[in-house]
């Protein structure tokens, strides 16, 4: 190895220290010879390839961060998708380091002019064509949220509290705007990791928990299941019972504990080992007012198979099941969710519109589809509201719930979605109501309490008629 590293550093021979070695990817393919020649070549085969230490490492002596100097690969440039072994000597960048480009200028595709803005034409539309009357009754009828992202709720607010008490560094255009801002799905992803970067204290959820439940009083939801992806904060030393009971004793505090549960995620890009991590938290937490668990993350490429034994120990011990599919991935990917993975939900769900096998097979095992319309339009997996499949999915019969995904950063709310489902997609009042129903025979809790919700709505929506 350090003959090879010598070697290419233009015939001078250089000494290295053992740390310099190899600390930094092409400084090991120097050290080990690996150069072009070895394109193609088989990992699987007796030239090159990976080989255990045989020592026990664990899952929490690996660190995952961002990847270094590689803007160029827009959002994906952010995926925590850089491993290193805690406190190894062979690391170029030790601790977790934001990239360059973000302190300095704002990331750089924020640079380029962001695409007329699809929100601002649909709240233009929609004020001509939903009457106030009908807008008062949909605000007022009770609801259901099954689609809802944890520090999707954080309001800008928040963040701008919790970036200054703890000294992390916002993007320009939040702190320039006061809004959660992004065009493009690398502003999107970009704009998420920044919401998680400022999250630094186990005590910073109850901030986070506050504007969760705020969401839920202002769009009266009166069940709410809002899912959480911990491994990030778990990486960084943060205690999953700890944050849970924080979240907890908050919505206790509020009389909110019954109103709003949560999922616990896993990214599935990050693996089997990091999802048995997480799901074990979840299942270990008495009493954490958890009812079910959810993959989120990459689809392409990174197959829901592996996760199968994990979702059918959750269902043994009696967790709802749900996960993110057909929404940058295919159909294929949502048959494999509901096949191997044996979900009784799918999150968005969208891509369903290209198999009417699936669409058959969804509408009779009645698995739930968490639409989220405003999501699947701003972040472009639709050209438009008018091209959403959800007219498609509901009038042929499919059980489907409206969701916001992540309301403060699409600028939207569950109230907002109700409406643009009955403008955009002619749904009526009554059917609604029956989605709200879909909804609430799809969550995670028990038959009594579906009951018990369902005649709310029903209450709730004979006040209104009445009023
Ligand atoms: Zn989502």
């Amino acid at each position: 190895m350090l003959r090879n590293r010598g070697r290419n550093t233009r015939g001078v021979e250089k000494l290295f220290s053992i740390e310099q070695l190899t600390n930094g990817p092409s400084k090991v393919c120097m050290a080990m010879g690996i150069d072009k020649k070895c394109n193609h070549l088989d990992l699987c085969g007796d030239k090159l390839y990976l080989e255990s230490d045989s020592k026990d490492t664990k899952i929490t002596d690996i660190v995952f961060t961002p990847r270094i100097n590689i803007d160029y690969a827009g959002g994906a440039a952010l995926y925590h998708w850089r491993y290193y072994i805690r406190g190894s000597k062979f690391i170029s960048v030790r601790k977790y380091e934001p990239l360059r480009s973000w302190r300095n200028n704002g990331y750089m595709s924020l640079k380029h002019q962001p695409n007329p803005d699809l929100f601002t034409q649909f709240e233009n539309d929609m004020n001509t064509k939903i009457n106030t009357d009908e807008q008062e009754k949909i605000k007022k009828l009770p609801k259901v949220e099954l689609h809802l992202h944890l520090e999707g709720c954080i309001k800008v607010e928040t963040l701008l509290k919790l970036a200054s008490q703890n000294n992390v560094q916002l993007p320009k255009q939040i702190l320039k705007q006061k809004s959660i801002y992004f065009a493009t799905f690398d502003q999107f992803v970009y704009t998420y990791y920044s919401i998680c970067n400022v999250l630094v204290e186990e005590n910073d959820f109850r901030l986070v928990i506050r504007d969760v439940i705020d969401y839920v009083k202002d769009n009266n939801i009166i069940h709410c299941e809002v899912s959480w992806t911990p491994f990030q904060y778990l990486n960084r030393g943060m205690r999953f019972d700890h944050i849970l009971s924080i979240m907890n004793d908050e919505l206790e505090i509020q009389g909110m504990r019954n109103r709003i549960k949560f999922i616990i995620d896993t990214q599935r890009d990050h693996g089997v080992e990091v999802g048995k991590l997480v799901y074990s938290h979840a299942f270990n937490c008495r009493d954490c007012n958890i009812v079910g668990i959810g993959l989120t993350g990459q689809e392409q490429g990174f197959s829901p198979t592996i996760y199968r034994k994990l979702f059918q120990h959750a269902k043994q011990k009696g967790f709802g099941c749900t996960a993110h599919a057909g929404e940058y991935g295919s159909a294929m990917d949502i048959w494999q969710c509901v096949k191997d993975l044996c979900v009784t939900r799918i999150g968005h769900g969208i891509k369903a519109i290209t198999d009417d096998t699936l669409m058959d097979y969804l509408k009779n095992k009645k698995i739930h589809l968490e639409i989220s319309p405003t999501s699947n339009v701003r972040l472009k997996r639709v050209d438009s509201y008018f091209a959403h499949p959800f007219q498609t999915f509901w009038s042929r019969g499919l059980n489907v719930g409206i969701n916001s995904d992540d309301p403060e950063i699409f600028g939207t709310g569950l109230t907002d979605e109700c409406l643009s489902v009955m403008n955009y997609f002619g749904l009526s009042l009554d059917a609604i109501q029956s989605t709200l129903f879909d909804s609430i025979q799809a969550s995670f809790i028990s038959e009594n309490e579906k009951e018990t919700i369902k005649q709310q709505i029903v209450n709730g929506r004979r006040e209104i008629s009445c009023s």
